[in-house]
C-alpha cells in the first residue's frame, strides 16, 4: 500500500520514520514535509489545505491510505474530501476534529454526556463576559472558542488580567477564533497527556505523555509550541488511565457517535489530574507534537497497518496496539528568539554523530542551503533517545543533544523533571 502523509514538523518526521518502517507500506509520499521527511519519504508539491489537490494526487496516485497530521487540513475538511474520492484517511472528519476546533462545542459535549470537566460558559458578547467573570473566583481561564496555535488561553490571575484578556479576545486579537469566547473554573493537578485510538466504535488507549510548554527551564517564561516530552506520564498510573478512558475518552466517542459525527483518528486528551480525578482540559484531534516523537520511539508494531483499521473501521477486529514496555524522551532545540523571532539561517551539523550514538533527530523547522542543513523555523530539531527508565531515555536524549552541532539555537536542560 502507497501512503501519503500530510504535514512538515517533527511530529511529521516522527510518523514518517515509523510508516517507512512498515511492512505494509510500499511508496511512502509527504506534503509539504521537511528535509529530515524527504530522507524517508519521496516530497510532493501540494497546498496541504487544497482538499482537491490532495484528493486528486491520492487517486491518480492509487494511494491507499492518507494520513493527516496537523490540525489546520482536520478543520478545514480536507479528510471528508478525500474520504469521499474514494481513499482511507486517518483523521478524523471536520465535523469531528470540532472536539478541538471549537472549544465550546466540547465543553458542551462533557456537560451532555456527563464527561467531568471545569465549570464554564460561552459568550459571544463581551459585556455579559465581563459581568459573569466575577462569578468565577480567580484565577480564572479564558479560552478563544476557535484555533489559536496554543496562545489562544488565558490564566488570568487578577480581575484586570481577566479584562484585559476578554478586551483582547473580543475586539479581534485572535481573529475569528476569538469572536467566541469560553470562560472556565481554573482546575488544579498535574497535566497528563493521553492518547486514544478510534474508529468511531472501537477505542483503545494508544500511550501517555507530558510536555514541557514554557520556553524556559523551571517551566518559566512565555509558552512554545512544546520544548521537550517523555513517555509514559508516571503520573497517570493504570488506575487513572483506565479512569480517563471509562469517564472521559470512551463516553466522548460514544456521544459523537450518537450525534452523527462519528470520531475516527487518534483522540489526544489533555487531563489534569485533580484531588477528584482526571478531568478534561482539552481535546486535540491529532498527534501532539512533541509528544509523537516519543510515542513513535515506544512503538514497534505496523503504524500503516494500525491506521489503516482505524480509517476502515476495523479496529475492534485487530489486536489491540500497545506501546514497548521503555520509555521515551524528546528534546526539542530552538532557533535564538524563539518563541518570538526565531533567528533563520543557522548552520546545523552532527546530526550523523548524535545518531550514531543511538539517538534520533527528527526534522521540524530545517531547510538545505547549498548541501547544507540549515535552521528555517521556531522549532528546528527534536532529538529523542529511548531507556529502560525515563531517567535513561533521558540520558540518552541529551547525549544526541550534545552530539548536534547548532550554535544559533537553544534548549531547556531540565526535561524530564518533574518525572524524575
Ligand atoms: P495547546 O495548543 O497549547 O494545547 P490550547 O490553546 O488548545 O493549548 P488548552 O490546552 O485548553 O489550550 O489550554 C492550554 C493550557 O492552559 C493547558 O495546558 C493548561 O496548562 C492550562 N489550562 C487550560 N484550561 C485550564 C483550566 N481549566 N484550569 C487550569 N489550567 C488550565
Amino acid at each position: 500500500m502507497d501512503v501519503l502523509l500530510l504535514g512538515s514538523g517533527a511530529r511529521e518526521h516522527a510518523l514518517a520514520w515509523k510508516l517507512a518502517q512498515s511492512p505494509s507500506v510500499g511508496r511512502l509520499y509527504a506534503a509539504p514535509g521537511n528535509p529530515g521527511i524527504a530522507t524517508v519519504a519521496e516530497i510532493v508539491a501540494l497546498d496541504m489545505l487544497d482538499s482537491a489537490a490532495v484528493a486528486g494526487f491520492a487517486v491518480e496516485q492509487g494511494v491507499g491510505l492518507v494520513v493527516i497530521g496537523p490540525e489546520q487540513p482536520l478543520v478545514a475538511g480536507v479528510a471528508d474530501v478525500v474520504r469521499a474520492a474514494g481513499v482511507a484517511v486517518f483523521g478524523p472528519s471536520a465535523a469531528a476534529a470540532q472536539l478541538e476546533g471549537s472549544k465550546g462545542f466540547t465543553k458542551d459535549l462533557c456537560a451532555r454526556a456527563g464527561i467531568p470537566t471545569a465549570a464554564y460558559r460561552r459568550f459571544i458578547d463581551l459585556g455579559a463576559a465581563r459581568e459573569a467573570v466575577a462569578g468565577f473566583g480567580l484565577p480564572v481561564v479564558i479560552k478563544a472558542d476557535g484555533l489559536a496555535a496554543g496562545k489562544g488561553v488565558v490564566i488570568a490571575e487578577t480581575a484586570d488580567e481577566a479584562e484585559a484578556a476578554l478586551a483582547d479576545m473580543f475586539g479581534g486579537g485572535f481573529g475569528a477564533a476569538g469572536a467566541e469566547v469560553v470562560i472556565e473554573a481554573f482546575l488544579t493537578g498535574e497535566e497528563a497527556s493521553l492518547f486514544a485510538l478510534t474508529d468511531g466504535v472501537s477505542v483503545v488507549a494508544f500511550g501517555s505523555a507530558q510536555d514541557h510548554k514554557r520556553v524556559g527551564e523551571g517551566d518559566t517564561g512565555p509558552n512554545t509550541g512544546g520544548m521537550g516530552a517523555y513517555s509514559p506520564a508516571p503520573c497517570l498510573t493504570a488506575e487513572l488511565e483506565a479512569r480517563a478512558m471509562a469517564e472521559i475518552v470512551e463516553p466522548t466517542v460514544r456521544a459523537m457517535a450518537e450525534a452523527g459525527t462519528p470520531y475516527s483518528g487518534v483522540l489526544y486528551a489533555g487531563l489534569m489530574l485533580t484531588a477528584e480525578g482526571p478531568q478534561l482540559i482539552e481535546y486535540n484531534a491529532r498527534f501532539g507534537d512533541p509528544e509523537t516523537q516519543v510515542l513513535m520511539a515506544r512503538y514497534d508494531g505496523d503504524l500503516a497497518a494500525l491506521m489503516l483499521a482505524v480509517a476502515d473501521g476495523r479496529l475492534g477486529a485487530v489486536a489491540a496496539p500497545a506501546l514497548a514496555d521503555r520509555a521515551a524522551m524528546t528534546v526539542v532545540l530552538a532557533a535564538n528568539g524563539y518563541p518570538g523571532t526565531p533567528e533563520k539561517g543557522g548552520a546545523i551539523g552532527g546530526i550523523d554523530a548524535a545518531e550514531a550514538g543511538g539517538a534520533i533527530v527528527f526534522h521540524a523547522g530545517t531547510a538545505e542551503a547549498g548541501g547544507a542543513l540549515i535552521a528555517n523555523g521556531g522549532r528546528v530539531l527534536s532529538v529523542t533517545g529511548s531507556g529502560a527508565t525515563i531517567a535513561d531515555a533521558r540520558a540518552a536524549a541529551y547525549a544526541g543533544v550534545a552530539a548536534v552541532d547548532f550554535p544559533g539555537g537553544f534548549h531547556r536542560r531540565d526535561i524530564g523533571w518533574r518525572a524524575l
